[in-house]
This record gives structure tokens, C-alpha cells and sequence, in this order.
């Protein structure tokens, strides 16, 4: 058993709060929760991890993330000169995904969740793009993830832009995964089927990517810029969220990401089907498709998490840009102080209950023992009822300096134990700088 205490503990669990708090992780789940005195007490065998009157709370979940973007960083790409969110993606994105190795995969990986381990991240469900090299890509990504130990979702983005037999094999990619993550009794692995998003998915790859998902629900862009809009108007004569719910892609396991150009009564199906909006803040701005009324879709009854959509991985980041764009776009001070923690500690919780068996992001007896600590130490009074404010404006991912997932420390005082991680950055940028010269010659 191990008990981690000695500091302020945000529980999740009814707004409950100790001053000086301790949690008791027996094997995968959390075991008991109290006051250090007391739990020291009762357990008195228990190892002992001393939270040093840091902020003890749940593990962070990401909603949507792109591990193969990670090679990314710092890249040139000849004759690159976008203009549009489209010209990103075409330019970017996907020259990129067409000269993805499986080493490249792999490594990209176990860089991301180390980094999310870092920033206290311990589910990532995660959207791949690889089309160089399909078969098997997701297996690259989950080695990485069961190795470290994080929890994570995995979906191969379905597309028609790279021709037909390509198109198969993303579906298949996916259909084996689903079924791999079907058996698999770990809770540590899930599989959904990823679509890219309506504009590069006919309505006949629809019905075959419905055909092989074998329950599973969908992660899918929708609307992320105007250009996709339009395109579903043009050929189908719909929009979107219109468009995919006829093709049965709504659902109470469909992660539905962005939605910044959706209308009321698209809002409306999103709710009645029970699908879920996942919010990406930074990567909104960053690439100028507008504002999602993820604030209107809350009031309207919309479950909305939030993602990342791999400009970081530190959530309190996303939580930080979510916060503001909302205000700057509807030029009201007053929006998103609850909003965006909702998304960020309740409804990303909400969202993965329907995935994982048992309670993520909670800290209460039962649930998985996914666990974090944040070197923070307030400057001013603390107490249950505005722990936000001091995450908010206190801390960010790199604060955090302890990692608990399903009961196994990852990180203990900012040393990852579960890899050589300078040996593993030495191996990544030896495999980038690859990539990089596959791209450019
Ligand atoms: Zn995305």
C-alpha cells in the first residue's frame, strides 16, 4: 500500500477538501481518503509519501491529443507558405503523416507521455495520423503507453485523401485495435474509431468505417474551419453535425472535437444523441478557425471536455487559453470562470466514465488510483471553495512533481522512474531529424 499525504488535498468528490489530507492506494485503486493523522493511523504499514504541504489531486485527462505531431517541433519544411487552416493541414500535417515510420511512431510516443507524465497527465486519448505506414501504428503507440504506464484511448484518423487502398487500411488499423482493446482486461488501453473529419470522408467510407467499429464510438473532427462547412454544404447539402448524424456517427461514445462552426440546431442533435464536444482552445486560436461556442453548448445542455490537440500537453495550459478566448470573444469578463474547470475536472471525468470501468479524476475509495502532486504553496487562504482560482493562476503543468497512475508512481520529485529519459530524448531527436530529411530530400 502506499499513502501519499501531508499535503492540501483537492478530492473532486463533492467539492471535499482537507487542509492536510493524505490518500491510501491499495494495488490499482484508491483504497481510503482523510486526514494525514488519521490515515497514518489507520495504515500505519503503509509506504509513506510525503506530499511536503504540496497540492495533492486527481490525475489530469487530455480529451484529444496528436502524438504524431510531436516531430513537429522546430521543423522547416521546403516551399511551406500557408494561407489558410487548410494549407496547415495539407502543407503540415499531412506531409508530415505521409513520412511516418514506425520508429518515428513509436518514439514520438514514449515522448509524449513522458511529457505527460510531467505534467501530470495520466489518460490521453489520442487521435492518430501515419499514412506511410498504417498497419500496426497504433500497436507502436500503445507499447509506449503500456510501457510508461498511462492510460490511454487510441483511434488511426480514417480519411479518403491518400486513395483507396490507404483508406482500407486506416479503417482496418482501426477495426484491429478496437477488437485488440476489447480483450484487453487491463482498463489501461481503449480503442475507438477515428475519422478525420466530413470533408475527407465520403459518405461511403462512413458507412464502412460503421461497418468494422464493432460497437465502438467515434473520435472525429467537425467544423474546425469554415472550409469544412462549406464543403459538407456544397456536396451534401447539410451541415456537418446534420450530415453525421444521418450517418449514424452521433452517439453517447462519439467524441465530436472543436465544433466552432455549428449552429443551434446542430447543438441540439449533439445533445439528444448524447455525443460529446471536446474543446481545443490553444490549437483554435493557433490556427485562426474561430471561436467554438462551447459556452452557448454548455447552457444548451452539451457535455464538452477538453483536449489539447497537440499544442501541449500540459492541461492547466488549456485550462489557462480556455479561459481567456471565451472572454476576449464574447467581450464578457464574467464567462468561463466556471466553464472551463468544469470541462477541464467534471465533464472529462463525466466523459471517461463511459470508457474506463471504473471512476478517473476522482479522488474517493473505489476509483482508479491516478494521482498527482503540485509544488504549490498559496499565497493566499485556500479552502474547497476556490481551489480553481488557485490552479488557475498558481500552477501549470511543470508544477506538478508527482505522478500516480493506477497505483504505480511514474514520477517521483520530477525524476521519471519508469525510463532513461535523456536517453530516450537522444534516441527521439536522432529519429526527427530523420523524418525532417525524408521530408525535405
Ligand atoms: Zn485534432
Amino acid at each position: 500500500m502506499m499513502l501519499i499525504g501531508n499535503g492540501r488535498l483537492i478530492t473532486r468528490d463533492d467539492g471535499v477538501f482537507y487542509d492536510d489530507g493524505a490518500v491510501v492506494i491499495d494495488g490499482k485503486l484508491i483504497k481510503d481518503v482523510g486526514t494525514t493523522s488519521d490515515m497514518k493511523a489507520k495504515y500505519p504499514d503503509a509506504d509513506f509519501i510525503d506530499a511536503k504541504r504540496c497540492v495533492i489531486m486527481p490525475g489530469l485527462i487530455n480529451m484529444h491529443n496528436h502524438i504524431y505531431s510531436a516531430f513537429a517541433r522546430g521543423i522547416s519544411i521546403k516551399g511551406y507558405n500557408p494561407k489558410s487552416f487548410m494549407d496547415i493541414l495539407d502543407g503540415m500535417w499531412w506531409t508530415i503523416d505521409r513520412k511516418l515510420t514506425h520508429e518515428n511512431n513509436k518514439l514520438s510516443a514514449y515522448a509524449v507521455f513522458v511529457d505527460c507524465i510531467k505534467n501530470g497527465v495520466t489518460t490521453v486519448f489520442d487521435h492518430h495520423a501515419s499514412y506511410f505506414d498504417v498497419p500496426g501504428s497504433l500497436d507502436d503507440i500503445a507499447e509506449a503507453a503500456v510501457n510508461l504506464g498511462v492510460r490511454s484511448c487510441l483511434c488511426y484518423e480514417v480519411s479518403d485523401r491518400d486513395g483507396e487502398k490507404k483508406k482500407m487500411e486506416s479503417i482496418e488499423e482501426n477495426e484491429r485495435f478496437i477488437l485488440r482493446a476489447q480483450k484487453d482486461e487491463t482498463d489501461m488501453l481503449k480503442g475507438l474509431m477515428g475519422l478525420h473529419a466530413s470533408f475527407t470522408v465520403s459518405d461511403e467510407t462512413l458507412k464502412l468505417c460503421d461497418e468494422h467499429r464493432h460497437g465502438a464510438g467515434y473520435h472525429v473532427h467537425c467544423a474546425e474551419g469554415p472550409a469544412d462547412l462549406q464543403d459538407s454544404l456544397d456536396r451534401y447539402g447539410k451541415r456537418i453535425i446534420e450530415r453525421f448524424y444521418d450517418n449514424g456517427v452521433l452517439g453517447d461514445h462519439t467524441l465530436a472535437v472543436h465544433c466552432v462552426h455549428i449552429n443551434k440546431a446542430e447543438m441540439e442533435l449533439l445533445r439528444e444523441t448524447n455525443s460529446m464536444v471536446i474543446h481545443n482552445p490553444e490549437s483554435n486560436m493557433g490556427n485562426a478557425v474561430g471561436c467554438g461556442p462551447v459556452i452557448h453548448m454548455i447552457r444548451e445542455g452539451v457535455l464538452v471536455g477538453l483536449g489539447t490537440d497537440g499544442y501541449t500537453n500540459d492541461m492547466l495550459e488549456s485550462y489557462k487559453v480556455g479561459n481567456i478566448i471565451h472572454k476576449h470573444h464574447l467581450c464578457d469578463p464574467t464567462v468561463a470562470w466556471s466553464e472551463l474547470p468544469a470541462m477541464l475536472f467534471n465533464n472529462n471525468r463525466m466523459i471517461t466514465a463511459r470508457y474506463f470501468k471504473k471512476p478517473l479524476g476522482v479522488i474517493r475509495p473505489g476509483a482508479y488510483a491516478d494521482v498527482i502532486v503540485t509544488d504549490y504553496d498559496p499565497l493566499t487562504p485556500m479552502d474547497a471553495s476556490n481551489v480553481n482560482g488557485h490552479i488557475l493562476f498558481g500552477m501549470n503543468g511543470r508544477s506538478v512533481v508527482t505522478t500516480v497512475c493506477n497505483g504505480k508512481l511514474l514520477m517521483k520529485d520530477r525524476k521519471v522512474l519508469v525510463c532513461d529519459e535523456a536517453a530516450l530524448m537522444k534516441e527521439c531527436r536522432q529519429s526527427a531529424s530523420r523524418l525532417w530529411d525524408s521530408i525535405n530530400n
